[in-house]
């Protein structure tokens, strides 16, 4: 934040003459123009609300697999922390969610020399059977190498070492590794973790096996350990590796979305909706993915409360369930909320981690891009130098809702060491920066308030036929 410093009352007089003398006015500051907005950024910069929120979902729920005993404390939590903040209501949507557990897994080289693997079994994977699975490594680069050597893979644990190009380009080995490998006769799948930067921590995350294919055990490797193996196909070495895995796919269970409202003054029915996933992997504690928007989503809206604002339009945090297994609890909203999706005016989701706020990627009409772009202009003094709205994609748990009409936004932020830590051990609430989270609480309480409390609707600037709402 930065402070103004009193005006000498000569400055003051001579400024006042030069306005008055001046043929259009000085543009206004944003004290003058909105100093509720203001006053909300600056209250937000300093509360540690949002922190210490966060510090406890991490340190005394942990993580927060779909269908877990810890996954059902944090929808507690999560409807409690609604409660105490004073939210007018909140409430649950059921889910129909996959549930699947770890078990125990472990995996060794075992051939020509003998050493431990670092694994991370791969979420909706099976498991072994409790003999394990015991065979020769086949080490590919990538899909096309895979093809090329179809006929060595019958019988073979297939390993995947692709170099990091991104999460989204990388991480279609994780997600179709298995099934493509089986269809070759693979008898496991193995993937280097999705990551740029490794200090040995295996990352896990969501597989997906085809229905045309023979479902088989994967399992992400440590970046090293994926490495070595690599090397030794490479130098001719034919290494074996032992895999042992307890994973299941149990039958579907009932999960929830927790929903929590803070009234409109002028228009109840007009919903402003932010949110984040509750869900997460068994790994860590989860503080960045998604804690860190679960939090942000709730301390944003605490702060309106604190401030005792009431926007014209309602405030509505939806903390998600089941993102981390396929979305469930993002398409479970649209379906309970269709008959109130035309009230949906805005959609802000946080799943990116807090690190340094960059500004908001919009999914939207050009027109709406344009009407977010000046009313989160007040909020660049909060990421100097970086801010920035750009079009872009909003967030999978929102991506029903903004699909069907909804605009809908991502919170943009600096994500160079977010896949460093994503899906592993390291996702630990060490790793949230308390002076970065406050700064996105702020922009993203902004940017709620701003569109909440903004007389036009952002919907009647894509409805073509609309008359130009209130
Ligand atoms: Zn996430």
């Amino acid at each position: 934040m930065w402070h103004k410093a009193p005006m000498p009352p000569f400055i003051f007089i001579s400024l006042l003459l030069l306005t008055a003398c001046s043929q259009s006015p000085a543009p206004k500051s944003v004290e003058e123009t909105n100093p509720e907005l203001n006053a909300l950024l600056d209250a937000s910069l300093n509360s540690d609300y949002t922190y210490d929120k966060l510090g406890e979902l991490c340190d005394t729920i942990g993580p927060r697999l779909t269908g877990s005993p810890q996954m059902k404390k944090a929808i507690e939590w999560s409807m409690n922390s609604m409660r105490e903040a004073g939210f007018d209501s909140v409430w649950t949507e059921p889910v129909v969610v996959p549930y699947w557990t770890r078990g125990q897994e472990w995996a060794r080289c075992t051939a020509p020399v003998e050493f431990d693997l670092i694994l991370s079994g791969l979420g909706l994977s099976d498991g072994t059977g409790p003999e394990g699975i015991e065979a020769e490594v086949l080490a590919v680069r990538d899909f096309e190498e895979l093809e090329a050597r179809a006929d060595e893979v019958p019988g073979k644990i297939v390993l995947f070492n692709p170099p990091w190009q991104g999460y989204s380009k990388t991480v279609q080995y994780r997600v179709h590794g298995a099934s493509k490998a089986a269809r070759h006769g693979a008898v496991a799948a193995l993937v280097r973790s999705v990551t740029g930067n490794s200090l040995g921590a295996p990352h896990t995350g969501m597989m997906h096996y085809a229905e045309d294919a023979p479902r088989i055990p994967t399992a992400a490797l440590t970046v090293e350990d994926a490495g070595r193996l690599h090397r030794m196909c490479q130098r001719g070495l034919k290494p074996v590796v032992k895999l042992y895995m307890e994973a299941q796919n149990h039958e579907d269970t009932i999960s929830y979305n927790v929903v929590g409202d803070i009234r409109g003054s002028q228009w109840p029915e007009e919903i402003v909706l932010v949110g984040g996933h509750l869900d997460s992997w068994d790994v860590g504690t989860c503080a960045q993915d998604d804690g860190a928007g679960v939090a942000l989503s709730l301390g944003a809206a605490q702060m309106i409360l604190k401030q005792e604002l009431r926007p014209l339009r309602t405030v509505r945090v939806v903390h998600f369930t089941c993102e981390e297994m396929g979305g469930h609890g993002g398409r479970a909203y649209l379906e309970a909320h269709r008959f109130e999706l035309e009230n949906h005016v805005f959609a802000l989701e946080s799943d990116a981690g807090s690190y340094t706020p960059l500004g908001f990627s919009v999914d939207a009409d050009s027109l709406v891009i344009e009407h977010i772009t000046e009313l989160a202009a007040p909020l660049a003094r909060i990421a100097p130098g970086s801010w920035k709205i750009r079009q872009g994609g909003s967030g999978v748990d929102i991506g029903p809702i903004v699909r069907s009409g909804v605009p809908g936004a991502g919170h943009w932020v600096d994500t160079t060491h977010y896949f460093d830590v994503h899906h592993s051990l390291a996702d630990t609430f060490e790793k949230i920066d308390p002076d970065l989270l406050a700064r996105n609480v702020a922009v993203i309480a902004g940017l709620i308030f701003a569109v909440a409390d903004e007389p036009v609707s952002l919907r009647t600037l894509t409805d073509s036929n609309a008359d130009g709402g209130h």
